[in-house]
């Protein structure tokens, strides 16, 4: 009888650790997986590949666009866009680049996801390529078209640039956008013929000549940036790991027809605006709400 209690008494201190001390390494397995599959390595491979194909298609159909602005209503409108040059839009981290080096710091050490040092990680411009990105740019470089890379990395942000541990009066607005292309063209994702390389990156927040913040650019919303293309270009495939790098849509639902064709989806199980839209717009929360919401999330046998 005694033994029972202490079986019964043991399970209820369990579950109540679990909600009360969640686990620090949460994202170990999405991680691994990341860094270390073979599994992830074939299928973005395989998505690139998906890319390689249906740009051919596109090129080959002048009234091909993944813009939904630009789908022609007439013939005209079609003429139009067809005699526009082609242009792909690929997101960066976990799309070209990978960050998962400073993932699996922030995992082991404990550490939050913060401006500084994500700041400190992205000055360094050592991200590998993701496996396929390089080939799939240089073969629609070759075909002539345009690649613009569409990231929510900030322009402008906190950054240590003494190194000295901690943001300095003048350290809070430096412009980030020079290391993302230092590590782009280290890599050789950049330069591209016709078009600098400063035009050929498109960050959040970024500001135009006179030093204004650009119309819509601010926010971790793409569209504006997307749509600041459409004049110029028939924008035919967009790439990214996370909804938003393709739609404005919370949901895959309308448009079906388009993915794994003109959009194209990368995995990304380590994080994203999938986990922003289960912690809902409450702003910042702790990592023990955050791990509560995730587990309330779940469907469950019973
Ligand atoms: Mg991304």
């Amino acid at each position: 009888m005694h033994r029972l209690y202490l079986i019964l008494a043991a399970a209820l201190l369990c579950s109540g650790c679990v909600a009360a001390n969640p686990p620090q390494r949460i994202n170990l397995n999405a991680i691994t997986w990341m860094q270390s599959s073979g599994e992830y390595r074939a299928l973005m491979l395989g998505a690139y590949q998906t890319a390689r194909d249906n740009l051919d298609r596109a090129l080959h159909d002048p009234s091909w666009t993944a813009l939904l602005s630009q789908v022609p209503a007439s013939a005209e409108d079609a003429e139009a866009l067809g005699k526009l040059p082609p242009a792909v839009v690929l997101d960066i981290d976990e799309t070209v680049l990978s960050t998962m080096p400073y993932q699996a710091w922030l995992l082991k050490n404990h550490q939050p996801f913060v401006p500084v040092s994500w700041h400190a990680w992205v000055s360094e411009a050592r991200e590998e390529a993701i496996p396929g990105a390089l080939d799939f740019v240089h073969y629609a470089m070759e075909k002539g078209v345009r690649i613009f890379y569409l990231s929510n990395r900030a322009a402008w942000g906190a950054f240590d640039t003494n190194r000295n541990g901690r943001i300095d009066p003048g350290e809070e607005q430096v412009e980030l956008k020079p290391f993302t292309i230092t590590n782009l063209v280290r890599l050789g994702f950049l330069p591209q013929p016709g078009i600098s390389n400063e035009d050929s990156v498109r960050l959040r927040a970024e500001r135009d000549a006179n030093g204004q913040p650009k119309e819509g650019w601010a926010t971790s919303d793409k569209t504006a940036r997307r749509e600041s293309l459409a004049a110029d270009y028939r924008v035919v495939l967009l790439m990214g790991d996370s909804l938003n790098d393709i739609t404005a849509h919370e949901t895959p639902g309308p448009h079906q027809e388009r993915w794994g064709r003109s959009w194209i989806l990368l995995p990304n199980p380590a994080y994203g605006h999938w986990e922003r839209r289960l912690y809902g717009a409450t702003g910042k929360l702790s990592r023990e709400e955050k791990f509560r919401r995730k587990l309330d999330s779940l469907d469950t046998w019973q």
